[in-house]
């Protein structure tokens, strides 16, 4: 019974870290390109539907408004460019749309992509890690609270500031890797995800959620002071003639004056009056941006003074004021302090945490690899098993690991499944130097502790050695035959076809079988020229036959 459940646990492991939890973003929402060039890299799948069979594509090709299917579902990996943006390589599903003699285009990426995605766009310029660790949390929470802003769209996220900015293509390693510390993180209050506003600079003094949403008034978004806070000035002289073009929906004609009449508690702008019509500062705002550029009137944080034919201001700060401040945070992390402590003093009373109960992971170091986990008893039963294991897979490929690796221990199934996405009944799956692990437990129930941690261990030797071009078939067939050779029968499968059926597999039959054939490949091919020759392929690809 025993070998049943273990091949059910191991089986999947790592096909489908891929599907972890997804989100739909719409890539060039205000300014959709008319056409893009595609470079498949090293190639794509092309389906008109979800259910469509896919076709392989490995050379370039172009796609416009008018030549295009109704709906055309690109999945791998390729890169993007076309006239008005920056080139990027996607790796998900994107969907390509026609419509209006534009190209819709919408990505299907993982929760934490996205999240890396945004910290490139809305970070990028960080010089404290912990700083980036605290966006991460920050963009992650208020990615799940706010949810799917646009479904009425058909998609979750637009790619700009009104939901969140995103730039594919240009995250960092540094972002990458403040995701991956906080994977799973987010901040808590009442049991919810909490709204985690945040913007680039307060000018000195937060803003209170009030001034964004009147129904909003919750606890740990209250106006406070920020010493930490770069309080960068601006100055700007907006010509009268520019301002009545600007405000032309307001206000009739040339401008005479305008003032502040009313001013939030920290000091910005609420109301101004324009000759005699009042304003909202807001509404005020984002004329003058439309029209004049962002760049002009930054926040609401200002003094204005009449100049003749011109309007001046002078003000600090970036952005609504609201949550936590880019600039304060950055401070806060380059003296010294953690995110958490950064998230505590801009959302003060929620619970940072993987659930509401504010969980907390914990590192602690082995001799060679470090455990990620809730519960720091369970370092002691993994660390020796884990070493164990680390060295089964050294000495069975005779490959050593140049990094360190972790194993993140999830505290429960929902928690593992939430985070990684994967069906429960997954023990673990790798990813880079990280294994990803459902609760000791559960492993030791089921007697499967060991034998998924050598599994987990050989997949990332292999893959540390791999080219980029190795085909799935013999990673996947080399750790299953170098986990138990005995068990596994040689036999000549057709590999040009393997890749394809690992891929494709729908049923868990189907990819049982895949596979199998892919161990019973592998064991063919030592039986044939050796073990040796088998690995050189994984480092050396596979010689033209
Ligand atoms: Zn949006
Ligand atoms: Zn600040």
């Amino acid at each position: 019974m025993k070998r049943v459940a273990l091949a059910a646990l191991l089986l999947f492991a790592n096909i489908a870290s891929a599907a972890e939890r997804a989100v739909l973003v719409r890539l060039f929402w205000l300014h959709p390109p008319a056409k893009i060039h595609v470079e498949p890299n090293p190639k794509v799948t092309e389906r008109s539907c979800e259910t469509c069979y896919p076709e392989s594509v490995s050379t370039a090709f172009d796609l416009d408004a008018q030549h295009t299917r109704p709906r055309l579902i690109l999945t791998g990996r390729a890169r993007i460019s076309g006239e008005g943006f920056a080139p990027f390589v996607f790796n998900g599903d994107l969907t390509v749309q026609p419509g209006d003699g534009v190209l819709l285009l919408t990505l299907k990426m993982p929760l934490d992509d996205y999240v890396a995605a945004v910290l490139a766009g809305e970070s990028a310029g960080f010089k404290s890690d912990e700083a980036l660790k605290a966006m991460a949390v920050a963009a992650r929470t208020y990615a799940v609270h706010f949810g799917s802003r646009h479904k009425m769209e058909g998609f979750d996220f637009c790619d700009t500031t009104h939901c969140q900015d995103v730039r594919l293509g240009l995250e960092s390693p540094r972002v990458r890797t403040a995701v991956a510390a906080t994977e799973g993180e987010m901040l808590w209050y009442e049991g919810r995800p909490a709204a985690t506003y945040y913007h680039r600079n307060c000018g000195g003094e937060t803003e209170d959620a009030a001034a964004l949403d009147p129904q909003l008034k919750v606890h740990y978004l209250q106006r406070h002071q920020d010493n930490y806070c770069q309080r960068d000035e601006w100055h700007t002289d907006i010509a009268k003639l520019d301002l009545a073009n600007a405000l032309g929906k307001y206000v009739r004609g040339p401008i005479n004056t305008v003032r502040v009449t009313l001013r939030t508690e920290s000091g910005r702008a609420e109301t101004l009056l324009v000759n005699s019509r009042q304003i909202s500062a807001t509404d005020f705002r984002f004329s003058v941006g439309r029209s004049l550029g962002w760049d002009k009137l930054r926040s609401d944080l200002y003094e204005v003074q009449d100049r003749g034919d011109r309007v001046s201001f002078r003000g600090h700060g970036q952005g609504h004021g609201v949550g936590l401040c880019q600039s304060g945070a950055d401070a806060m992390g380059s003296q010294g302090k953690s995110y958490r402590e950064i998230l505590a003093f801009y959302y003060p009373g929620t619970a940072l945490g993987i659930n509401a109960q504010g969980l907390r992971w914990q590192k602690l170091a082995g001799e060679q690899i470090d455990i990620v986990t809730t519960r720091p008893e369970e370092a002691q039963i993994v660390t020796p098993v884990a070493e164990r294991a680390l060295r089964f897979a050294a000495d069975k490929t005779g490959w050593t690991l140049t990094g360190r690796p972790q194993i993140k221990v999830f505290p429960s199934i929902d928690i593992y499944r939430d985070s990684t996405g994967e069906p429960g009944w997954i023990a673990a799956s790798t990813r880079g130097m990280m294994i990803r692990l459902q609760p000791v437990r559960t492993l030791q129930d089921r007697g499967v502790l060991e034998s998924t941690l050598r599994h987990e261990f050989l997949h990332m030797v292999i893959e540390s050695q791999a080219r980029s071009d190795t085909p799935l078939w013999l990673s996947e067939g080399l750790v299953i035959y170098l986990s138990d050779p005995e068990h596994v029968h040689p036999a000549k499968v057709d590999t040009a076809q393997l890749d394809r059926r690992l891929k494709s597999a729908r049923t868990e039959a189907e990819m049982r079988a895949a596979y199998r054939d892919s161990a019973a490949a592998v064991a063919d091919a030592v039986q044939r020229v050796g073990l040796a020759a088998v690995l050189a392929w994984v480092t050396q690809g596979e010689p033209k036959s």
